[in-house]
């Protein structure tokens, strides 16, 4: 059975960790309490192939850590790379964040189509009146990243959440 790697990577707040259990479990939830890094697992099937998912969220732990960031992405087949789009600077680590994994991950030896790897996720769009971002500054950071772009909130798009996660696994496990 396949074991897939994905990153959920971003500054702390952006809702990764909402994301993740909103995935897990359906569920929103309003504060997550955990200061240390985690990894959850999930066995899911594709296109009828059994696959185990590893998916990775630094918890509070920031991303500003280069070498721990370095390792996380010499350890993924796949990003999530999540952004705020109330928060303006949440937007620029994700920026940073894309060009690193770019760099590091397409160098190495599991060099791969970033095109179908990487997804940036602009979140809490239920937030829109308080934009700091607009999707189109999203969307030009994806086409310069060569990732996917998604703008979604995980807490009133519960579908599109699943659709996202769903479609890194694959791709990922395409690579
Ligand atoms: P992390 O540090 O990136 O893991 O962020 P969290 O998942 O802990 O979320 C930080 C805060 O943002 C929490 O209070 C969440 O409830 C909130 N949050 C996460 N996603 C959304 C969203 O889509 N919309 C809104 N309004 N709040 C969100």
């Amino acid at each position: 059975m396949n074991d897939i790697k994905v990153a959920v990577l971003g500054s702390e707040g952006v809702g990764k960790s909402a994301l993740i259990v909103r995935f897990l479990t359906r569920r929103f939830i309003g504060e997550y309490a955990s200061s240390s890094e985690c990894i959850y697992r999930k066995r899911m099937s594709i296109d009828g192939r059994q696959l185990n998912l590893e998916l990775y969220d630094p918890c509070s732990q920031p991303c500003e850590g280069k070498s721990t960031l370095n390792e996380q992405i010499h350890w993924a087949d796949g990003f999530v790379v999540v952004y705020d789009i109330s928060d303006r600077s949440s937007f620029l680590t994700a920026k940073a964040i894309v060009h690193l994994i770019r760099e590091l991950h397409l160098g190495g030896s599991k060099s791969r189509d970033a095109d179908s790897v990487i997804f940036l996720v602009g979140n809490k769009q239920d937030l829109c009146h308080m934009r700091e971002v607009d999707r189109e500054e999203g969307q030009k950071l994806a086409s310069e990243g060569r990732c996917q772009f998604y703008e979604l909130s995980a807490a009133e798009h519960y579908q599109e959440v699943v659709l996202m996660f769903s479609k890194i696994v694959r791709n990922a496990s395409l690579g």
